[in-house]
C-alpha cells in the first residue's frame, strides 16, 4: 500500500540532521539555562547562539526574537498584549485568519470591548486593500492589523510589504502570521513594515513545541505567560532548549537553498495541477493556489460531487495518502472549514488540501493520482 504524505501545511516529519542536532542536546546540555553555574551557562550560551542565528536569517537584532511554545501562542501573545499593553481598541483582520487569531480576536471583542473588523476578500481569498485602507481611515483609535502573509487552507498570500506601507500610512500596528512562510521565503525585516511576525519550526521539518515571535525593537510587550524572568522578562518558564536547537538547524537547512526548495516543490505541485486536470475531468481549485504567486507548498483541490463526499479522504487515507480536508488543525473532525465557507467555494463537493514538503517527489504524486483515478471511477455519481 501507498504510504504517501501530503499534510505539510499540517505539520511536517522532523528532517534527520535535525534530530542529530537536538540529540546531544537531550543527552548533554541539561543544566537550566537560570543557573548560575557552568552547567546552567553552557545552556544559556547555546539559547543565545541560536537567537542570533535565527536573527540572522531575517536581517533583524537577536533583540528581537523570543522562544514560545509554537505559532499558536506567538499569535495569541502578540493580540492580547497589543491591547493590554500598547492601548490597541482596534483589531483589523480577515475572515480567513488562522483560529489562533480569529478565536484570539473575537474573545478580546466580546470580553474587553475591543472593536473588531474583518476585511473584505474575494473569491481567491484575497484581501481587499481597498477596504482595509477605508477601515483604517473611518477609526481613528490605536489599531492592530493582523493579517496572514500565506493562508494554511487556500495558499492565498497577501503582498507583506504593500500592507506595510498601507499600515504605516495610518500610524496602525501590523501583525502577519508567517507560520506557513517561515523558512519557506525569504524574509528581511528591515524592509518590511511589520511588528510582529510568528513562527513554529513543524512547519518546516523541526520539531513541535517551539517557535518564536519577532517583535520589532520600536514596541515593546509586556509578558502574556508570568512567573520567571525567562526571555528576557517576557515568557516565563524554563526553556526549551532541544527544541531552540531544533528550530535553529531547521531554519539553517531550510535557508541553506530557499529558492531551490522553492523550485522544487512548485515543480511537484504544478505537475499535480497537470495531472489531476487530465485524469479528472471538472476538477477545479479553491482560492488562489493554483496561481505561481501562492504559497507553493499548498494546493487546495475542489473535485466533482461523489456519492462518496463524506468519506472522499477516509478513502484516501485507507489507500495510504495522508490529506487533509478544512483546516490543517481540524483535520480529522468534521467541522466544516471556515476558509472555505469564508470563500464561498461549494459545500456540495469534496475538497482536499494536498501539502507538500521536502521529502516528497513527483513519483509521490503519480502514486496519489493513481488512487484517486481508482477511488473517482468507482465513486462517481
Ligand atoms: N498559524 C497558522 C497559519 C497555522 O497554519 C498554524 C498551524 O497549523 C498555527 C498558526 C499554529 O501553530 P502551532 O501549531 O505551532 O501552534
Amino acid at each position: 500500500m501507498a504510504n504517501i504524505y501530503f499534510d505539510n501545511a499540517a505539520t511536517t516529519p522532523i528532517d534527520p540532521r535535525v534530530v542529530n542536532a537536538m540529540i546531544p542536546i537531550l543527552r548533554e546540555n541539561f543544566g537550566n539555562p537560570s543557573s548560575i553555574h557552568t552547567d546552567g551557562r553552557i545552556s544559556r550560551s547555546i539559547i543565545e547562539k541560536s537567537r542570533k542565528s535565527v536573527a540572522s536569517f531575517f536581517n533583524a537584532s537577536p533583540s528581537e526574537f523570543f522562544f514560545t511554545s509554537g505559532g499558536t501562542e506567538a499569535d495569541n501573545m502578540i493580540l492580547r498584549c497589543a491591547v493590554h499593553d500598547l492601548g490597541v481598541k482596534h483589531i483589523i483582520t480577515s475572515p480567513l485568519e488562522h483560529h489562533a487569531v480569529l478565536h484570539t480576536a473575537e474573545e478580546l471583542a466580546h470580553k474587553e470591548g475591543i472593536r473588531l473588523s474583518l476585511v473584505n476578500v474575494d473569491g481567491k481569498g484575497q484581501v481587499d486593500l481597498a477596504h482595509l485602507t477605508s477601515l483604517l481611515a473611518q477609526h481613528k483609535e490605536k489599531t492592530l492589523v493582523s493579517l496572514m502573509h500565506a493562508n494554511n487552507e487556500i495558499a492565498t498570500k497577501i503582498p507583506l510589504k504593500k500592507v506595510g506601507e498601507i499600515c504605516k500610512e495610518h500610524d496602525a500596528l501590523f501583525h502577519s502570521d508567517t507560520v506557513q512562510t517561515m523558512g519557506h521565503y525569504n524574509f528581511d525585516f528591515q524592509d518590511l513594515n511589520l511588528h510582529f511576525a510568528t513562527c513554529s519550526a513543524h512547519k518546516f521539518h523541526g520539531p513541535k513545541g517551539i517557535g518564536f515571535i519577532y517583535i520589532c525593537n520600536d514596541v515593546s510587550l509586556k509578558p502574556m505567560i508570568t512567573g520567571g524572568a525567562q526571555e528576557r522578562n517576557m515568557r516565563a518558564g524554563t526553556e526549551n532548549i532541544y527544541g531552540i536547537v531544533g528550530l535553529t538547524k531547521a531554519l539553517e537547512l531550510a535557508y541553506e537553498d530557499v529558492s531551490g526548495h522553492q523550485k522544487e516543490i512548485q515543480g511537484i505541485k504544478s505537475y499535480m495541477i497537470n495531472r489531476l486536470r487530465e485524469t479528472i475531468p471538472g476538477i477545479h481549485f479553491n482560492g488562489d493556489s493554483e496561481s505561481e504567486d501562492s504559497l507553493y507548498t499548498v494546493l487546495n483541490v475542489c473535485f466533482p460531487a461523489t456519492d462518496i463526499d463524506e468519506m472522499f479522504l477516509y478513502n484516501l487515507d485507507i489507500q495510504g495518502i495522508s490529506a487533509s480536508g478544512g483546516s490543517a488543525c481540524s483535520s480529522g473532525s468534521n467541522i466544516g472549514s471556515h476558509v472555505l465557507s469564508g470563500i464561498g467555494a461549494s459545500a456540495d463537493r469534496p475538497s482536499v488540501r494536498f501539502s507538500f514538503g521536502r521529502f516528497n517527489s513527483m513519483e509521490d504524486v503519480d502514486i496519489a493520482i493513481s488512487v484517486l483515478e481508482k477511488i473517482y471511477t468507482k465513486a462517481t455519481v
